[in-house]
Parts: C-alpha cells; sequence; structure tokens
C-alpha cells in the first residue's frame, strides 16, 4: 500500500475510491456516475484522525458514535493478536473463553443477570431482541404477541426488522414493505411537542400515547417496546424527567417487553455505564455494539433478562433460540471487548464522559443566546444544537445555514455531524459525540470551534 503522504498520492487513492467503493448515505454526483468527494482518513491518536494529505480534524462523531475509548489503542491491537494467535474463531454452537469471561463482564456492567447471544452490529442485535420476544411469548402461552411499538425519529439498524423499527421514513422509502408488525408513537421532543411544547411543563403525553397504541392495537398482540434511552441518530432528544421510568410501567401493565437499544447510549457514552441507568429501570432485552469494541472490531450482544431465557429451556422439538450467526461472538472480537471494558475501568471512562459533558455544555451554553440557536441539548459526551432560522417560530434552519456551520467545523478542524427530523425536511440539529478520551485541551478547542462557526452566520 501507498503510504507516502502528499496531495498527488491522496489523489490517486481518490481517484480509485470513487471508482470503485459506494459509499453509506453518499449522493452519486449525477453525469459522472461517481460518490461524491470523500476524505480519506489515514490515521488516528485519542480524539484525532489525520487524512492523506496530513490535515489533522478532532473527530467530534467518534467515526460513527463509536471509538469510545480513542484511536490508537496498542492495547486493544495486542488483545486481538494474543487471541488471533491462539483461537482465530470458533463459532457459538460451541464455546470459547472471551465468550464467557465477556458476557460475565457484562452482567457486571448491567447490573443484573443477563444471558448474552453475540452477533456482530446494532441492526442484528435488534434482529435478535424481535425473534427472542416473539418466540418468547409464544413458548410463554401467548402467542398472538408479535407486535413492536418504537418511535419515530429514532433509529434502530439497517436490516428488514431493523429498519422497520425505525422511525425515520426517508431511510424506509423505496425499500418498502419491511418486516409487517412495527408501529410508531411521537418521539420525546420537549422543544417541538405535539402534546405539550407550549405548556409551562411536560405532561408526559407521549409516554402515555405508547400505552394508548398499545391497548388500541391490544395488549395480547403487543411482544415490545424498543427505545433508545436517549434519541441519538434523531438529532439528541433527551427525554423529559419520568418518561424512560413511565414506558417502563407501561410496558410492566401491558406485558410488553421493554428493549433497550444502547448501540449509541451505552458503554459510557452519556456519563453512565449505560444510559437506562440514569433512570434506575430494569429493561427485559438490551441490546449493544459500537462502544462494545471501540469500534476496533465489529461485534453486537444482546442481553436477555434470565428469565425470559428461562422459557427457552422446554424439552418441546422447537422451543431453542433457533437463530446462528457465523461471526457473532467472534473470540478475537470478544477478546477485543474485554480489554476495552478494561480500560474504561481503569480511566473511568462513564464517570469520565459526565464530568466532560458537563464542561462542553457549560461551554457551549453561551451560543443559548445566539438568534439562530433553538435549543442546545445534552446528556454525558452527546450533543446537539438545534439551529433555527427564527426562535419564535423555531423555523429549521435552512439547508446552507447548517452546511456552513458544519463545513465552518471542518475547515477549523472539528468533525461534526447532522442530524434532525428528517421527515418533516428539518436537518438542523449538529450534533458531537465525541471519544470519551477528549482532554480539556480537546473540549475547550470544541467549544472555540462551535462558537465561532455558529457565530460566523
Ligand atoms: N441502533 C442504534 C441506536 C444505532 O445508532 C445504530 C447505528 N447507528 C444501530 C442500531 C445499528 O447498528 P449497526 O449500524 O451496527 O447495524
Amino acid at each position: 500500500m501507498d503510504t507516502q503522504k502528499g496531495t498527488s498520492a491522496a489523489e490517486g487513492w481518490a481517484e480509485k475510491d470513487r471508482r470503485y467503493v459506494w459509499h453509506a448515505m453518499s449522493r452519486v454526483n449525477p453525469g459522472s456516475g461517481q460518490a461524491s468527494p470523500t476524505m480519506m482518513v489515514e490515521e488516528g491518536s485519542g480524539a484525532w484522525i489525520s487524512d492523506a494529505e496530513g490535515n489533522r480534524y478532532l473527530d467530534g462523531m467518534s467515526g460513527l458514535w463509536c471509538v469510545n475509548v480513542g484511536y490508537g489503542r496498542e492495547e486493544l491491537a495486542k488483545a486481538a493478536y494474543d487471541q488471533l494467535v491462539k483461537l482465530p474463531y470458533y463459532p457459538l454452537t460451541m464455546s470459547h473463553r472471551p465468550a464467557v469471561e465477556l458476557a460475565e463482564k457484562l452482567n457486571e456492567w448491567l447490573d443484573d443477570e443477563y444471558v448474552i447471544y453475540y452477533s456482530n452490529s446494532g441492526s442484528e442485535a435488534n434482529e435478535v431482541a424481535f425473534k427472542v420476544a416473539r418466540q418468547f411469548h409464544d413458548q410463554n402461552g401467548e402467542p398472538g404477541r408479535h407486535k413492536f411499538v418504537s418511535r419515530y425519529r429514532a433509529y434502530h439498524g439497517n436490516t428488514m426488522g431493523s429498519l422497520a423499527a425505525t422511525g425515520q421514513a426517508q431511510r424506509k422509502f423505496r425499500y418498502e414493505p419491511l418486516a409487517p408488525g412495527f408501529l410508531h408513537v411521537p418521539p420525546p421532543d420537549r422543544y417541538r411537542c405535539a402534546y405539550c411544547s407550549d405548556r409551562p411543563a411536560c405532561n408526559l403525553e407521549c409516554a402515555r400515547e405508547i400505552e394508548r397504541t398499545i391497548q388500541w392495537e391490544l395488549p395480547e398482540t403487543v411482544a415490545g417496546v424498543i427505545m433508545e434511552p436517549m434519541i441519538t441518530g434523531g438529532g439528541i432528544l433527551i427525554p423529559p424527567d419520568g418518561y424512560v421510568e413511565e414506558v417502563a410501567r407501561i410496558c410492566e401493565r401491558t406485558g410488553a417487553l421493554l428493549i433497550v437499544d444502547e448501540v449509541i447510549c451505552g458503554f459510557g457514552r452519556t456519563g453512565k455505564k449505560f444510559g437506562h441507568q440514569h433512570y434506575g429501570i430494569k429493561p427485559d432485552i438490551v441490546t449493544m455494539a459500537k462502544g462494545i469494541t471501540s469500534a476496533y472490531l465489529p461485534l453486537s450482544a444482546t442481553a436477555v433478562k434470565r428469565d425470559l431465557f428461562e422459557r427457552f429451556m422446554d424439552a418441546e422439538e422447537y422451543a431453542h433460540f433457533r437463530h446462528v450467526n457465523t461471526f457473532g461472538g467472534n473470540p478475537t472480537a470478544c477478546a477485543v471487548a474485554i480489554r476495552n471494558l478494561q480500560i474504561m475501568e481503569d480511566e473511568d471512562l462513564p464517570e469520565r464522559a459526565a464530568a466532560m459533558g458537563q464542561k462542553l455544555m457549560e461551554g457551549l451554553s453561551e451560543l443559548r443566546d445566539h438568534p439562530n440557536v433553538g435549543q442546545l441539548r445534552g446528556k454525558g459526551l452527546l450533543a446537539g444544537i438545534e439551529l433555527v432560522e427564527d426562535k419564535e417560530t423555531k423555523a429549521p434552519a435552512a439547508a446552507d445555514k447548517v452546511a456552513k456551520v458544519i463545513s465552518g467545523c471542518k475547515e477549523r478542524g472539528l468533525i461534526v455531524g447532522k442530524n434532525g427530523d428528517t421527515v418533516a425536511g428539518f436537518n438542523n440539529v449538529v450534533t458531537l459525540a465525541p471519544p470519551l478520551v477528549v482532554t480539556d485541551e480537546d473540549l475547550e478547542f470544541i467549544v472555540q470551534t462551535i462558537r465561532e462557526s455558529v457565530n460566523g452566520l
């Protein structure tokens, strides 16, 4: 491979990239048949990455919200190497030590008894959750329970079931019909809430909508509710006080299983080990991916409460979970995950994310007075800045304004993301989810860069 830095080498690779690589979420440039230009990323260290031309950027999105312990961790490379030489692969139709050790460690992190089913991606982890939930009800004497309730704006994955659970129509358009049986309700979005944004306080009507939907559908047809503790990909929606607890109570009242998608919120991102731990709830199923290995290798997990798992121990022929995944729980990925969690514990990264998140919010708080900043939201090292044209009407900022902030950040050396209620035509929330290892200096740089970029509007 050509490791030479410099514009001409970079151009060579970029040209081949345009020719051979089909990128995620990028439009093809009409006329040329080529994808729009991409950045060739070469290496990383801590919260920083650099491109083939030698430009450095602070990665304010941790890749896709996932490089929680930061780049360049030799301990993780070493853990992978050691496991690769010892045993690179064996399927979990048998067992191996890394899978067992990681499952035990995840139980510690979850603070309750769960049985762990491994896959490779967040989407697959959610598919497992849906299949486990349906089969559980079937074997528990309620075979009619097959529907799932989720929230508009939430993202749950790219496969036919997890995409059906996703509440973002623009990602489903042209791929339907998806898996049937998925219903959606409005998200908790205090800023633009259909029920209470014109009232002095939240009345939790958005949570009650989940209960009404379950009742209208008949509880005996509903298998579960899936939610992220905080909606991330739909524009960083931090639920109002009492919402998550109320959804947990609704699940208990109606017999629907509570599936919590911790794919982004897990592994310290929001200032706790898992996002749902802010609310003291015990989900029936927890799905996780991304930060489990800090994305050094693909791995995901579906943690299922032991009492649900026990329904799968029946002697009846089809009672066991008939779902197999070739790569799921790969020993090398598990070994990296174990080492990754060790780093998080040694460096107190969840607590650190809480403290640094507080500083980040304080640093950004003066932006609240900016005429184009509608709302500033965050929890731990997860933050969103909702840009508007007009604070009174809350009309979303025009696309070119949002683009100006994002390119302003990039020109100054900071990568940020963008999201929002894209179905309503809003893509106006600038998002931040930097590695949990950001230093005070890094944080100061993020705050300064965002301030300058927003103030440049
Ligand atoms: N759930 C959530 C909350 C996610 O953010 C994502 C990915 N961004 C997924 C599930 C799907 O994960 P993957 O891309 O690994 O399939």
